[in-house]
């Protein structure tokens, strides 16, 4: 990716970063931005549940990266990962809302637990800010659109309610030990890296990956339902800002993070299938549990605390991902 603007004010030169889940799709490129944007250092937290060697193998060649290979439901691993550390862009957690309602046992200890420790670990190091992902599912059954960050609704699976354990534990940390953290919900991020892989694989990669193998692509129920997607490099720019930026109102609190417009999921079939060439039509299947209707954010909250502006609209961030696709097909490199 092309990470030369910078999102930070100044130099990050002498400035050191922990990224948990940094061998994932989102840490990935934040570890890469950090990199390319001349960090003193950068360290990566992951355990590689999810996350692959290949996302980073060339990152770790830079002698400013660092991977240390552990599990953040380790309380003494996150004491040793966050030794030394300025800031803390927390990633790492089991992601997707069907593998939760599979076992919310996992999804729990890593994603409420694990928090925890890695929140008190960051909080023991006298580290300057956290920032972390939690997540639009959030909001739950909450009907309104655009989501305002106040109104959310009951959560509609596991992995809901560990985001929204996060965000209650971010607030009380402020409150409780004075802490700058800062809470980010994701709204469905996509782009390079994002891993098309598996039963839990996010909808672009997925869809991208079978319309390229020239297999039928599924969509859950009627293909109505809407999502805010949101390229990667926006939610880079999300935490670089949030970590080096933020004004004291962002503290404890938690903003959305989105581009701010929504496409329903046929007609994300359809730019897909233009992209790649293909006339196949979708086949479609069941709902999915625990699924959200529709998904659109206000981002001007974000906007606010900590000048968050979105740089590239879906439809720009799909060519990027399309043509990474096929470079790494091209290529013969599996994704
Ligand atoms: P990802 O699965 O690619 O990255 C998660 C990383 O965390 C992986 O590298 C994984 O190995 C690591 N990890 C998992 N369990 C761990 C553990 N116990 N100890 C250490 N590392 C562990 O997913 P992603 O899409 O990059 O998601 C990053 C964060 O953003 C997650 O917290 C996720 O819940 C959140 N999020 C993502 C989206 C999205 O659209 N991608 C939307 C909302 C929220």
């Amino acid at each position: 990716m092309n990470y030369e603007i910078p999102f930070h004010p100044g130099s990050i030169s002498d400035s050191t970063f922990l990224v948990t889940g940094g061998a994932g799709f989102i840490g990935s490129h934040i570890v890469e931005y950090l990199l390319a944007q001349g960090v003193g250092k950068v360290r990566i937290l992951d355990n590689l549940a999810t996350g692959r060697m290949s996302n980073i193998e060339a990152f770790l060649e830079d002698p400013r990266a660092e991977l240390v290979e552990g599990d953040i439901r380790d309380a003494a691993i996150c004491a040793k990962a966050c030794e030394g550390i300025d800031f803390v862009s927390h990633q790492a957690a089991m992601g997707s809302v069907p593998r939760s309602i599979k076992d919310p046992i996992t999804t729990n200890d890593v994603n409420l637990g694990g928090f925890v420790n890695v929140i008190t670990a960051a909080k023991n190091a006298g580290v300057k800010r956290i920032v972390y992902a939690s997540s639009s599912s959030v909001y739950g059954d909450a009907p309104q659109l655009p989501k305002y960050e106040e109104n959310v609704g009951s959560p509609l699976s596991p992995y809901a309610v560990s985001k929204k354990g996060n965000e209650l534990y971010a607030a009380v940390f402020r409150v409780s030990y004075d802490l700058e953290i800062v809470g980010l919900r994701y709204f469905n991020i996509f782009g390079p890296r994002q891993d098309p892989n598996g039963p839990y694989a996010a909808v672009i990669p997925r869809f991208l990956d079978r319309l390229m193998r020239g297999e039928t692509v599924f969509i859950d129920g009627d293909g109505e339902q809407s999502r805010d997607f949101t390229f990667v490099e926006n939610a880079v720019q999300a935490n670089i800002r949030a970590l080096t930026m933020s004004k004291p109102e962002a503290f404890g609190e938690v903003h959305n993070i989105a581009f701010g417009e929504r496409f329903t999921i046929n007609q994300l079939y359809q730019s897909l299938a233009e992209a790649v060439g293909s006339d196949k039509a979708a086949e479609h299947r069941d709902p999915r549990a625990g699924d959200v209707r529709h998904s659109l954010a206000s981002i001007e909250k974000a906007s606010a605390n900590f000048g968050y502006a979105p740089r590239l609209s879906m439809a720009e961030g799909l060519k990027i991902t399309v043509d990474y696709f096929k470079q790494e097909t091209a290529a013969g490199r599996p994704i």
